[in-house]
């Protein structure tokens, strides 16, 4: 099938589509409900995901109405609609929560006035353009899948606090990714939500008429028409492109309908709308770059509409020097440590995609087109790439952790093949998490008492903050702690809870959660997308020795489950599968959940309140992860494959660590079985004994020795702050 005939949508775990109406084209997203005078800002503060990553907007939010706070799942538009007008008269005439209110609008009007900043000589005028298929900026605004969306959502969080010059852009995906849940038989069921049904915190883009700024790209032969929305982050504008419009017909208004549907028809044309539609979007807005960011490929598409318009400007020059002009204003992040990880299309595809007068502009046949895709551009059997294409359009490619740096560099050395492994122009930049955003309002708290309310300006300097949290009690460390700890056991226990179990309880569904998870016992999450590499199976393959561990009566442990499974893998399904059905004379149905639709919130709850974060990936399998950083800024310790980021994070006391950093020359069945018996071993003789070491106040002091050292050396280290300082000084910066 070529992308002329994508009728894609016919597959048929999307929703039925109909004709739409003609509001659900032009929804507004409007209240249409007016606050009494003095609660009218928390509509405006809506509007700003600002609020987000401020515990107290969050809580003057959640304070409204709690129960009905998580019944719209945390989206404040939701909530402002559907309040009742009791509740808000209450809260309009509580004093305290209007003084909150008014304080925190104080800050915001603060905090949204202050100009950008020039940084590395960048500025406002010349702007970074920050490019990517997925935004994870709050779970209201359903348009991420994983661990991609997370960092970029992040990025745009450290972007705005150090106001820097940054605009971004992606695709609105209507019907955003799915949301799992596990049937009584324990298999993996998807289901689709039509965004547009809820209030979403998105703005349309008019134009000077108040008309819908619409931008215009042809493919399969046909204008698509895309409209645009604005998110606000902070101070960061994040523009989203959304087919969806009335004037397009029904296929191309599907194009930007779901994050990752699994075919590449779709796929290479959401990659056009966000590549070529991204930099028209741009022009339209009057916005004038001076670095275009690729975060992965998938918007590698950019460069060649960047080409076409230093063509159209240039008569006399060729594509050579229209490439030369493109890289020295693009910059590539790769996330992948795979060649068949990243996207790769058929010529017929991209030819479908990228028409002749299109390609004519270019100035070059349409083989040249098909050869910037290839490693070897001479292999005509070689299909398109995205990632070779990026890694050839841009000034600086990098990885996402050092180790990754090194793995991209073999990889792709093809594409170099007069330089060494270590000459391959691929850098790296590790990974990082917004502070403010994954960690707990009670550590928050902890850390604005003893080092003060600026305690986050206080992380980048690394000495200062390490000696700041030294300096903090044990006790207070684990009472923190042990406060989080009983939130995520409640946690559970709610979601859990089924008065509708089937047959038997599983750890998926219990009827009786009360016995459910207990305060005192080593918790251990491992929360992750379900995919081969991150080998879910590790924990398992001996069950007798992992259910000693479970049932042992004085030094329990007890397991946090989550993750979704592709679509389309029904290898990860049975896995899950198998997994909910572990049954057996112990205490694993008691000692083990699985909570079901992974996403940010359960993130958050998960990474703030176990005591042990769990990470098995196969070699060099995993770019970066992030999760493990998160879990440590809330003092959780990382047990975790020396892999990805863990490889710079680990000093031996701030967590855990799994096998060693060789590669020796055997086959893959023995390293999982050496994984899994190192991973048994350290769980056996170095876990389970530091937890339940008490000293003579009854307090694990060598446990907390190493929570605290876990959040006083990875915070400054992995926060997406650092992470941005490293992108503006050796990445955005011009020469
Ligand atoms: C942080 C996060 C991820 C990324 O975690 P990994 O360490 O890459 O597994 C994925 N999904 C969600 C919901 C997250 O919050």
């Amino acid at each position: 099938m070529n992308g002329l005939s994508t009728e894609n949508e016919s597959n048929n775990m999307y929703p039925a589509t109909g004709l739409q109406s003609e509001k659900s084209f032009k929804p507004d997203f409007k209240l249409n409900r007016s606050l009494p005078e003095n609660l009218k800002f928390l509509e405006e503060l809506s509007w700003n995901f600002y609020w987000s990553w401020r515990p107290s907007a969050v809580n003057l939010f959640r304070d409204l109405d709690p129960q009905l706070w998580d019944e719209v799942e945390q989206n404040p538009r939701q909530l402002l609609r559907k309040i009742g007008g009791l509740r808000l008269w209450q809260r309009a005439n509580d004093a305290d929560y209007v003084r909150a209110l008014n304080n925190f609008e104080s800050e915001f009007r603060d905090y949204i006035s202050q100009p950008a900043a020039e940084i590395v000589g960048i500025s406002m005028d010349r702007p970074v353009a920050y490019f990517c298929a997925e935004y994870g900026v709050h779970n209201s605004l359903p348009i991420y899948s994983g661990g991609l969306g997370i960092l970029s959502g992040d990025h745009l969080k450290s972007a705005s606090d150090m106001n820097a010059p940054l605009v971004a852009v992606g695709l609105f995906y209507r019907y955003g990714y799915f949301r799992q849940s596990i049937g009584h038989d324990g298999w993996q069921e998807e289901r689709y939500q039509n965004s547009f049904d809820q209030n979403l915190a998105l703005k349309p883009v008019l134009d000077d008429e108040g008309e819908r700024v619409l931008v215009s790209i042809t493919m399969r032969g046909r204008e698509v028409f895309a409209q645009v929305w604005l998110a606000q982050v902070g101070r960061i504008s994040l523009y989203l492109l959304d087919t969806n419009v009335q004037k397009n017909n029904d296929v191309d208004r599907f194009i930007t309908g779901h994050l990752y549907g699994g075919d590449v028809d779709t796929r290479v044309v959401q990659e056009k709308i966000l590549g070529i539609g991204g930099v028209k979007l741009l022009r339209k807005l009057g916005i004038k770059p001076s670095v275009f960011h690729l975060n992965e490929g998938h918007s590698a598409f950019l460069t060649l509409e960047l080409a076409r318009e230093f063509l159209a400007e240039n008569p006399q020059a060729d594509f050579n020097d229209a490439i030369a002009n493109v890289r020295s204003q693009c910059v590539f992040t790769t996330h992948t440590p795979v060649s068949a990880g990243n996207d790769v299309f058929s010529p017929e595809l991209i030819e479908a995609c990228f028409d002749q007068s299109f390609i004519e502009d270019l100035r070059i046949e349409k083989n040249e087109l098909f050869a910037l895709g290839r490693v070897n551009p001479d292999d005509e059997n070689e299909a398109f790439g995205m990632t070779p294409f990026a890694l050839r359009m841009t000034r600086t490619a990098n990885g996402v952790s050092k180790k990754h740096g090194e793995v991209s560099r073999e990889l792709w050395n093809e594409m170099f093949p007069e330089a060494s492994v270590d000459d391959v122009p691929i850098t790296h930049i590790t990974n990082g998490v917004h502070a403010p955003t994954w960690i707990a309002p009670a550590f928050q708290d902890l850390f604005s008492q003893h080092i003060g309310e600026n305690w986050k300006d206080v992380a980048n300097d690394w000495e200062s903050w390490k000696s700041a949290v030294e300096a903090i009690s044990d006790s207070e460390v684990w009472r923190s702690h042990k406060l989080l700890k009983s939130l995520l056991i409640s946690f559970i226990r709610q979601r859990t809870f089924s008065t509708d179990t089937g047959t038997q309880d599983t750890i998926h569904e219990h009827d009786d959660t009360n016995r459910l998870f207990d305060p005192g016992v080593l918790t251990i999450g491992f929360a992750r997308r379900v995919a081969a590499y991150k080998r879910w199976n590790l924990l398992m393959s001996d069950l007798e020795r992992l259910l000693k561990m479970v049932d042992d009566e004085n030094r329990p442990v007890q397991f946090v489950f989550a993750g979704k499974a592709h679509p389309q893998d029904r290898n990860g399904k049975v896995l899950l599968q198998n997994l909910m059905a572990l049954d057996n004379n112990s205490q694993w149905q008691r000692r083990a959940v699985f909570i079901e639709d992974y996403d940010q919130e359960v993130a958050r709850y998960l990474v703030q309140g176990v005591d042990v974060w769990m990470n098995v990936p196969r070699r060099p399998m995993e770019a970066s992860g992030t999760s493990g950083q998160k879990a440590a800024m809330n003092g959780g310790l990382n047990l975790s494959i020396l892999d990805g980021w863990w490889i710079e994070g680990d000093n031996g006391i701030n967590g855990f660590s799994i096998g060693d950093l060789d590669d020796p020359d055997i086959s893959q069945e023995e390293i999982d079985a050496r994984d899994a018996e190192a991973l048994y071993n350290v769980l056996e003789t170095q876990v389970i004994p530091d937890f339940y070491e008490l000293d003579e106040n009854g307090l694990p002091s060598k446990w907390i020795g190493r929570m605290k050292n876990a959040i006083a050396t990875l915070t400054p280290q992995f926060s997406s702050d650092r992470m941005l300082r490293d992108y503006f000084s050796s990445i955005y910066k011009q020469d």
